[in-house]
């Protein structure tokens, strides 16, 4: 066996990471070790999980995690006899980040950089696991091999840009991890890390539900004798938390077991403990997060709720658990009544599974009820974060799903556009006899907010709630109701709106003034005939000039976009252009018109109007240059 200890560069943000850890400022340095055992648990999960279904991985040992301090040498051992990691992945595992969120990471990283205050809050957000020892060890050293293999890798560095790779010595598979501790700095938050005590507290606090025995490995001298004998303690009582009763259970243990499945730093926003009784037997417990994973709508999420089976570890992101529009709750399901072999295709099928499914959600909306009716505060926060996936729901939900997520939706409004709002809320503002909730939605509040398609609405006092997230345009083009009220948009089709009466008179005004501006109407037309079907008069504005509008069923900008960047291939809609009847600039190309029916002007002014009609929803000129030079030729014409 030859020793081939070669030195790897680490890839730059993972240097920059440790760059952070090594000089951090973030006071609570102890949390390095549940991380430390964190994995570890994770690791011997996944080895008792193939041992299940393979004969060659069985051990006569039993599971566990080891935590060795040595004072003299002052280094602290933290090892388990779990899955290990191949030569391969401990390059892949301990040489990169590998999340889908390093993109925003790094941005942060580099802000942070620049701002060392900052560092202390991205650590916590981020909770970047193994790298954390660097926090408390000039010198960490992994020693590892992987279940069903025979050879172990060495794994060492100091945090100076790179590592060492070996063979390296292990009697049996599993992970070792010798840190060499930094000196003892009570300023800096850095305890004594080979003191008992210190460890016992850090274990309790952080990790005492870790099913697996956390063992505390010490040499004592024997009484009267120089002999020193190996004393083994065990610090964690291993109690599955989510089998517990909620009034045995501290919010703040409740916090830690959030920390410990989710590799959040954070508390969570609130935990939901769920009991199932009857014909079959399940209990879970369920952790709303207070902010969104940077990958919530990055396809490779990782999915939040694991399965047990009587408190034995199956699998991760059970995907069969929960919807994906709930992709963001993290928890624990053990059901008492699967078969430990239950695979992912049993899973798909089996009717425990939706049963439990059917809770978990019920239970999860309830929770989200009762805050909204609680906190409103903590509520928006929530809805703030995750708002844009839990729409997902009313997509993808079932009947039931949509009226639920539709309960819980906020929007903002021109009620009052710093808040949000509830469309319970709205219904009982609406007017008399407004049978409709009536929306505009786009790409961000504030083009919405300004858009002239509001003007009317705001005039007669109607109230409009915004919808600015991708997903809104496709539930919105579903035709679901909300207390028996459809949803129109205010961008669309031909609002009216008023009393009967009003409607009745408003037509008729309006009839005349397009008898009246019929010729101009189609004159503008003309030469807007590759970008508008229909050249009208509006009804919905008040002091813009023009406007855009869709036909009911015609696809929005915004839905044509969309459907583009998912590779389909849609026609361009052609939308109507409505000219404000009272506004100075119909009267003004009536007059242009009425001198010289083929004036070139007339044509500049309906381009004009028709790209600032795209400028004022906050949409994007097929040709800003043209646009421009046309707003030029004007200024020099003007005196
Ligand atoms: P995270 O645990 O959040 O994925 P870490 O940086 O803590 O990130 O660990 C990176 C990866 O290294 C883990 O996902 C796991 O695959 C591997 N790993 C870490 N510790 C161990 C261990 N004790 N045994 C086996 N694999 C480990």
């Amino acid at each position: 066996m030859g020793t081939d200890s070669n030195r790897h560069e680490f890839r730059a943000e993972v240097q920059q990471l440790l760059d952070l850890m090594i000089h951090s400022l973030y006071s609570n340095k102890d949390v390095f070790l549940r991380e430390l055992i964190s994995n570890a648990s994770d690791a011997l999960d996944r080895r008792r999980f193939e041992q299940l279904t393979d004969e060659t991985m069985r051990t006569d040992r039993a599971l566990e995690i080891h935590v060795k301090p040595d004072s003299e040498s002052r280094t602290l051992v933290i090892s388990d006899n779990g899955i290990g990691m191949s030569r391969d992945e401990v390059i892949e595992n301990l040489g990169t980040i590998a999340r889908s969120g390093t993109k925003e990471f790094l941005a942060k990283l580099r802000a942070a950089k620049e701002k060392p205050d900052a560092a202390p809050e991205l650590i916590g957000q981020f909770g970047v696991g193994f790298y954390s020892s660097f926090m408390v060890a000039q010198e960490v050293e992994v020693i590892t091999r992987r279940a069903g293999e025979d050879t172990a890798t060495r794994w060492s560095s100091k945090g100076d840009g790179g590592y060492e790779l070996a063979d390296g010595e292990r009697d049996e598979p599993g992970t070792t991890i010798t840190l060499k501790l930094k000196d003892v700095d009570e300023d800096n938050h850095v305890r004594d890390y080979t003191e008992e005590w210190v460890l016992k507290d850090i274990v309790k606090r952080y990790s005492d539900f870790v099913s697996y025995p956390v063992k505390l490995l010490t040499w004592t001298k024997k009484e009267d004798s120089e002999a020193k004998v190996l004393d083994e303690k065990t610090l964690n009582s291993g109690k599955a938390i989510w089998a517990k009763n909620k009034s045995d259970v501290t919010d703040e243990e409740y916090a830690e077991f959030y920390r410990h499945i989710s590799h959040d730093w954070n508390a969570p926003l609130a935990h939901v403990p769920v009991k199932i009784e009857g014909t079959f037997e399940a209990q879970a417990l369920l952790y709303l997060p207070e902010k969104a994973p940077f990958d919530l709508f990055h396809p490779e999420m990782k999915r939040g709720v694991q399965l047990y089976v009587k408190r034995v570890f199956i699998m991760d992101e059970c995907k069969e658990l929960m919807p994906a529009f709930l992709r963001f709750v993290k928890g624990v399901v053990d059901a008492q009544d699967l078969s430990l072999n239950v695979s992912r295709e049993i899973l798909q099928k089996d009717r425990q599974i939706a049963a439990i499914r059917k809770q978990l959600v019920k239970k999860t909306f309830d929770k989200l009820e009762e805050i909204r009716g609680e906190d409103r505060e903590k509520y928006d926060g929530f809805w703030s974060q995750f708002g844009a996936a839990l729409k997902e729901g009313l997509v993808g939900g079932n009947d039931k799903e949509q009226d639920r997520v539709l309960d819980l939706l906020m929007t903002r409004s021109t009620h009052d556009v710093t808040k949000w709002t509830s469309l319970a809320e709205y219904v009982e503002r609406m007017k008399d006899g407004q049978d409709a909730i009536y929306f505009l939605a786009g790409t961000s509040l504030e083009a919405v907010q300004n858009s002239p398609h509001l003007e009317g609405f705001r005039a007669k006092g109607y109230e409009v709630v915004f919808f600015t997230d991708p997903i809104d345009e496709i539930w919105l083009s579903r035709g679901l109701t909300f207390q028996d009220k459809k949803f129109v948009s205010a961008g669309k089709g031909d609002v009216e709106l008023g009393t009967e009466e009003e409607k009745a008179e408003a037509d008729k005004a309006r009839e005349e003034k397009e008898r009246e501006h019929k010729d101009v109407l189609t004159a503008i037309r003309s030469y807007l005939q590759d970008d508008v079907k229909e050249v009208r008069l509006s009804g919905r504005l008040t002091s813009s000039a023009a406007c855009l509008v869709g036909d009911e069923g015609d696809m929005t900008p915004q839905m044509e976009k969309l459907m583009k960047q998912l590779g389909q291939d849609v026609p361009k809609t052609k939308r109507i252009l409505e000219l404000n009847p009272d506004h100075a600039v119909l009267a003004k190309l009536q007059k242009i018109y009425d001198e010289d029916k083929g004036s070139q002007d007339l044509e500049t002014y309906a381009k004009l109007l028709y790209g600032q009609s795209i400028l004022a929803e906050g949409g994007m000129l097929e040709d800003p240059a043209e646009f421009s030079k046309l707003v030029s030729e004007l200024m020099t014409r003007a005196t």
